[in-house]
């Protein structure tokens, strides 16, 4: 599946699915940022306890439910960025140029969005 086919099939669950090329925030959007950083502390809560109760093992079932909620989080992701009228290829495309540019420069490490 392409990501943009997948960007434009989830619209159907999204109760403000026709919306695009937000240009300023309001419910809808806050509704699905918010959203987003929830689905990114279930990851992190689940992954906190595999350490804490798991010794850091992961079962399968640990993978099946991590694959369930890296699903939301694509979710949430693939729809805030439509709610900003860009697609999901143009958004990996332009991180992987970022990320290309700071290998070349030798500036993968370090801290810093504008390095
Ligand atoms: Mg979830």
């Amino acid at each position: 599946m392409e990501l943009n086919d997948y960007q434009n099939d989830i619209v159907t669950f999204d109760l403000f699915g026709e919306r695009c090329g937000t240009q300023q925030i309001d419910m809808a959007f806050l509704d699905k940022v918010l959203g987003l950083t929830g689905e990114a502390g279930e990851v992190a809560d689940k992954v906190k306890k595999l350490i804490r109760d798991k010794d850091g093992k992961i079962s399968e079932a640990d993978r099946k439910f991590l694959s369930l909620e890296l699903g939301d989080l694509l979710w949430y992701l693939a729809t805030c960025a439509r709610y900003l009228g860009l697609s999901l290829e143009d958004v990996a495309n332009a991180n992987l140029g970022k990320l290309s540019s700071r290998l070349e420069r030798d500036m993968i490490g370090g801290a810093g969005d504008e390095r």
